[in-house]
């Protein structure tokens, strides 16, 4: 299969052509065109499998770039993680001119509130900061359409679930929301059927 295969902008395309991607991997041929479709999904698939673009992908697609407020939100365990999909949103999104954020913590709150005041598409962060921007209202969500919820195992383990349900409750109802992980515990599932709707599971080698 062909990235042209999947209905992507010609912006889009051209970015990835460039990061030097030839195929979609099989989580992004299959989490691409429900992410697009703006639908909710469940994704279990292994580490280093692509989970990233295959939300990078659509969101860079799917956000309106006259928009100033954030319109998608995406919540990573790690300081590290959040740079890290912030650059691939950047590369990505390059010929669109994306403009993603990172927030994360043991990080100077003023200068990332500064950051915030300029046009953002896409914040990506770990859930302590971003919560505190929210509560001190420099971070704007009320035009967040989006919300992934990457790496939901490490996450869990990391003892997060109170602030990602926290910040959950403060984003509009009206979102599609993603969720990732390497593996799905129970934990997951009632995360993930407590806060998504009719969302669409996706398991790859599911025999792990
Ligand atoms: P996961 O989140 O599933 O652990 P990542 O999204 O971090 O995996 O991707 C793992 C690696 O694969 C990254 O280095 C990324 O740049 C690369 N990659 C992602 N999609 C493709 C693709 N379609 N073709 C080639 N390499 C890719
Ligand atoms: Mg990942």
């Amino acid at each position: 299969m062909h990235f042209k295969e999947l209905n992507l902008d010609e912006k889009i395309l051209h970015a990835i052509e460039q990061l030097g991607y030839t195929e979609p991997t099989e989580v992004q041929q299959k989490v691409v065109p429900v992410v697009l479709g703006k639908q909710d999904v469940l994704v279990k698939s292994k580490t280093g499998s692509g989970k990233t673009a295959s939300f990078a992908i659509p969101l860079c697609q799917l956000v309106d770039w006259d928009e100033n407020k954030p319109q998608a939100l995406v919540l990573t365990p790690t300081r590290e993680l959040a740079v890290q999909v912030q650059e691939d949103i950047t590369n990505i999104g390059r010929y669109k001119r994306i403009k993603g954020l990172a927030l994360y913590g043991k990080s100077p709150f003023a200068k990332q509130k500064f950051a915030l005041k300029q046009k953002t598409h896409i914040v990506v962060g770990t859930p302590g900061r971003v919560l505190d921007h929210i509560e001190k209202a420099t971070l704007d969500v009320s035009k967040v359409e989006y919300l992934v919820i990457d790496e939901a195992d490490e996450m869990l383990n990391m003892g997060f679930l109170k602030q990602v349900e926290s910040i959950i409750k403060l984003l509009p109802n009206e979102r599609t929301t993603m969720l990732f992980s390497a593996t799905l515990s129970d934990r997951i599932k009632k995360l993930s059927s407590k806060y998504m709707k009719d969302a669409i599971s996706i398991e790859i080698d599911a025999a792990e």
